[in-house]
């Protein structure tokens, strides 16, 4: 049966349901439909919680399993709160400046 690919318009003979005229064009299909996919799930706040609940329980099952897993997540939470204190006392030194500078503005 002769149809035309969905892709890339080219008429080709096609065996039951297929819809491409070749493996490139399938995979392009693929593409899009991910992309499209993914729109939609950006849209929908319950499908992204639902999303993000199971990721959380991968991860969960992986932090239980993995002993070396567990090793770098703690290493990257250690990192992060470093990072937070010191983005913490940065801002903190910034506005003891911004506050003498504005009492010298003053005098
Ligand atoms: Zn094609």
């Amino acid at each position: 049966m002769l149809k035309q690919c969905v892709v890339c318009d080219t008429w080709f003979d096609a065996r039951g349901s297929a819809k491409c005229c070749s493996p490139e064009c399938k995979r392009e299909r693929l593409r899009e439909w991910k992309r499209e996919w993914q729109r939609e799930w950006m849209k929908d706040p319950e499908y992204r919680e639902r999303q993000r609940e199971r990721q959380r329980e991968r991860h969960r099952e992986r932090y239980h399993n993995d002993p070396e897993y567990r090793e770098r997540k703690r290493e990257w939470q250690l990192d992060k709160k470093f990072k937070a204190l010191q983005t913490g006392i940065e801002q903190f030194l910034k506005e003891k400046k911004c506050k003498k500078n504005g009492k010298t503005g003053r005098n």
